[in-house]
């Protein structure tokens, strides 16, 4: 028995774009396992804004966050890739030469080991986490009376809702909870917001019609026996406290990407970002590649398309790496029978 998982490639990260390249790997034949932190693929789209409209996928006029996850997972389907979730990727160790590249992977949760021919980094931003508000013991509400993301607009029906924040997530789900919540109140530090110019109107009429409530202030402790919430007191600016019952606290403070332990892999990284080249978005490992949101090249753009671009001009090269005797031919999916039948749906 082997003490490591032996594959083509490994996929560091399931977010959009490290999903799209098992189809385009899948397509020449070549297998890959995908690793990411979360519990559950599809990245920033899943994680961040799975209700939210997305109108600038190719081809779809308007798919959610959630829907272009859902759909790139059908699309994948037919190259079976595995996939290990809740696992970090610790350390990335080359254990071949540049003409015959070989990687050993390891994670830090289970400790899983794989050995691979390449290696693609779709770490996005690195592993993302909320910044938190500093209030003496929020942790013991996390989850049950505080979050940090929307996943499921329902959760918060008829509850009443205290949203903390200036930006564009906080103004945003103020406006699309204010319907569904019991009452909801938004609060932030003082009466300029850093958001979309119709959403603060719009939080403005609801607020003038009595709809919600807008409050000045900070968060200075929080009420009600944990796990349960209660209830936030709100320091104003002229030292007054106020209280407010809340069942659930959003704080919406933005996020910080960790990138975590890709900044030791010696990718000379820019601006904890790893360059790649334009042709094939190879990093300066021969056999390690970056794709998506992680790498930086002249005229980037952070983009899901551009991310998709990227991992089908590296599954072109990372082929040669793999089947280092076989040519490569040029084919489309809408003629050749032979990726049909990969594809499973050859006549
Ligand atoms: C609110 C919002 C709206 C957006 N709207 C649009 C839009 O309309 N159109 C558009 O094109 N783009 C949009 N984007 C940007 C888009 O979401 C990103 O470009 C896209 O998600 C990048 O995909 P990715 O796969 O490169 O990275 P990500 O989606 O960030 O996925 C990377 C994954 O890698 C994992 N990971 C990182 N490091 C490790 C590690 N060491 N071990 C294991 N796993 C790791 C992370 O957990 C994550 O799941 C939006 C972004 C936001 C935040």
């Amino acid at each position: 028995m082997t003490d490591h998982i032996e594959t083509d490639v490994v996929i560091i990260g399931a977010g959009p774009v490290g999903l799209f390249a098992v189809f385009e790997l899948g397509l020449l034949d070549i297998k890959c396992h995908l690793i990411d932190i979360l519990p559950k693929v599809g990245g920033q789209c899943a994680e961040l804004y799975p209700e939210k409209p997305i109108y600038d996928i190719p081809g779809f006029p308007m798919v959610t966050g959630q829907g272009l996850v859902d759909n790139l997972m059908a699309q994948i389907e037919p190259f079976h890739p595995t996939f290990h979730l809740n696992e970090m990727v610790e350390s990335l160790e080359s254990i071949g030469t540049p003409e015959a590249p070989r990687f050993r992977v390891k994670t830090s949760e289970n400790g899983t080991t794989f050995e691979c021919k390449a290696v693609i980094i779709a770490a996005g931003g690195g592993s993302f986490q909320p910044k938190k508000p500093p209030i003496d013991g929020i942790e013991s509400y996390e989850g049950t009376g505080v979050y940090y993301a929307v996943r499921k607009m329902e959760m918060f029906r008829n509850k009443r809702v205290l949203i903390v924040g200036g930006g564009d997530s906080a103004l945003d789900w103020t406006v699309n909870l204010q319907p569904i919540a019991k009452r909801l109140t938004l609060l932030h530090r003082r009466d300029a917001f850093r958001a979309a110019p119709h959403t603060v109107e719009k939080m403005r009429s609801l607020v003038a019609s009595g709809d919600m409530d807008l409050h000045l202030g900070q968060v200075s402790a929080l009420k009600g026996d944990a796990p349960v919430l209660e209830g936030a007191v709100i320091r104003k600016d002229d030292g007054s406290e106020l209280r407010v019952d809340c069942d659930v606290m959003l704080p919406f403070f933005g996020l910080t990407m960790k990138l975590g332990p890709i900044a030791d892999w010696g990718l000379n990284l820019h601006e904890n970002l790893v360059p790649v080249d334009t042709e094939k978005f190879e990093t300066n490992v021969p056999g390690i590649f970056a794709i998506g949101d992680i790498n930086t090249y002249p005229g980037k753009l952070k983009l899901i398309l551009s991310g998709f671009h990227e991992g089908a001009l590296a599954a072109q090269k990372v082929h040669r790496y793999v089947y280092p005797e076989k040519k490569l031919l040029f084919q489309y999916t809408t003629s050749s029978t032979s990726l049909q039948k990969k594809l499973g749906v050859a006549a």
